[in-house]
């Protein structure tokens, strides 16, 4: 925001709130270069979906889903074509009408290769017959609401893909004092989040009132970085008692779960918990309005809100896109670019993947596209050696000591980064973005983390092993 309209907006704040005005924040992060003015004020628009659409058979934290259909088998829109039994897992859903091409592997945006349906998409987009309005919120109970959302799939579209059901069902004995919507859209250049605020409010509304039924919240809270004063406003309109809105100071991570909840209500997640401990239940703007959709037209998460942007984007803008969707179609939405692009990011630049191909499709947690230009993105050399100067430190949003950790993941001491909070680490990048030596931070930690995960897979599967070598055993001694 220019500074003249940030002094507006600081003493129109202090007029509407009678001087009660701060916006909050977190200890560390980061201020950066935002962008978002490429796109903040570029509404909405639906674009066609791919000629062949790439449905990944997990886009979600949690178990892979099997597939239901096979090559040959026509699809309509909605249909559900992959499911699992596991309870943290989200089904996925056809988002074209047209005939199953393969089921192969696909190279995804999370820069891994993984099973995906291919469907070549007719163009006609028929609806399959089973989507239906499920009913008003009132008639619903919390577990018909989470069951609804369950079914169409819904995961946390900022980015995480966690399962919305499993966040929404607070277990036996915990109370959830307050939900708060994430509507900070920290990131650098997105403004989908910010968009769909303006433009699907009432949507937006009725997702928050059926998620607050779902985990018995007795508050609502809107968070809302101080960047985005028209969304702001539109939020205080639309709040009535149980809800209120609050402005938070425009600063990277603000948008993460942990920082969120600290800068708004003073509280800290203990470590390797989930937000209900304390309380607290965290879903994202875009949920909601995938909530609301699926209850008011039984449609479940087959589209979902884009920004594709960059400062050599010909024509940027944000996009309702079909889940699928592969990148080459959004470059021609977009006019393609103006320089050949140095780096196309799935996500926001900071803690999104680069993309290497163009056929990679957009999944659930795909927030934004960014293309860098070559001065935007120069080419990674070595780092050069620590200084301990510790600013890595003083930034870190999750108290965490990086240059010690990077030491411990390289020296493959994982146990000891263990205990140093490594599993805490968030993957916000700021410690790598603030580091004079342009240190390899955050990448260190994506493969200790993976390494970490690695390890708990084989000692699970070697105490599966063990359970069924004993189960064979006794079956065999009766
Ligand atoms: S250590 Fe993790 S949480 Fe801390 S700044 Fe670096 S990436 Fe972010
Ligand atoms: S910011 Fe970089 S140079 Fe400074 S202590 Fe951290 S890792 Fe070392």
């Amino acid at each position: 925001m220019p500074p003249f309209l940030s002094a507006v907006y600081f003493l129109s704040c202090i007029l509407n709130y009678g001087g009660d005005y701060m916006p909050k924040t977190f200890r560390g992060g980061v201020h950066l270069e935002y962008h978002k003015e490429l796109t903040s004020s570029r509404p909405l628009q639906e674009v066609e979906a791919s000629d062949v659409v790439i449905i990944p058979l997990k886009m979600h934290v949690g178990e892979q889903c099997k597939p239901l259909v096979k090559k040959g088998d026509r699809v309509l829109v909605g249909q559900k074509i992959g499911d699992t039994d596991a309870y943290v897992g989200a089904p996925v859903h056809s988002s074209v009408s047209g005939t199953v091409q393969k089921i192969d592997t696909a190279l995804l945006p999370s820069g891994l290769r993984g099973p995906a349906i291919f469907i070549e998409n007719d163009g006609l987009y028929e609806v399959d017959p089973s989507i239906r309005p499920k009913g008003l919120i009132e008639d619903l109970t919390p577990r018909q609401i989470t069951d609804i959302i369950r079914e169409a799939g819904i995961v946390g579209l900022g980015g995480a893909c966690f399962p919305t059901h499993v966040k929404l069902c607070v277990p036996e004995g915990k109370h959830v004092e307050y939900l708060l919507v994430n509507a900070a859209e920290c990131e650098p250049y997105l403004t989908c989040d910010h968009r769909t605020m303006l433009e699907r409010t009432e949507d937006l509304f009725y997702g928050i009132k059926a998620a607050a039924k779902a985990c018995g919240a007795d508050h609502v809270i809107i968070c809302v970085e101080d960047n985005k004063p028209d969304a702001i406003e539109i939020m205080q309109n639309y709040c009535d008692g149980q809800c209120q809105v609050v402005v938070l100071e425009t600063k990277y991570p603000q948008g993460g779960e942990r920082q969120l909840i600290k800068a708004v209500l003073n509280r800290e997640v203990p470590s390797g918990t989930l937000p209900y401990e304390v309380g607290v239940v965290v879903i994202n703007v875009g949920t909601a309005v995938a909530i609301a959709e699926a209850i008011k037209t039984g449609m479940p998460l087959i589209k979902r809100a884009v920004t594709v942007t960059g400062t050599i984007v010909k024509n940027p803008g944000n996009f309702i896109v079909r889940i699928g969707t592969t990148m080459d179609k959004l470059r021609d939405v977009v006019d393609g670019t103006t320089e050949p692009p140095s780096r196309i990011i799935y996500g926001g630049p900071m803690m999104g993947n680069t993309i290497h191909e163009l056929d990679e499709p957009v999944v659930k947690g795909t927030s934004g596209v960014v293309v860098l230009s070559r001065d935007e993105s120069p080419l990674i050399g070595e780092p050069d050696p620590c200084i301990s100067c510790a600013r890595c430190v003083d930034h870190c949003p999750a108290y965490l000591m990086p240059n010690i950790l990077e030491r411990m993941v390289a020296e493959n001491k994982l146990d000891k980064a263990k205990k140093l909070g490594l599993q805490d680490c968030i993957e916000c990048g700021t410690c790598s973005y603030v580091c004079p030596s342009k240190r390899h931070l955050v990448q260190w930690f994506r493969v200790g983390k993976m390494e970490l995960a690695a390890q708990r897979r084989r000692e699970e599967d070697k105490a599966k092993a063990k359970e069924t070598g004993k189960a064979v055993s006794t079956g065999g001694g009766m």
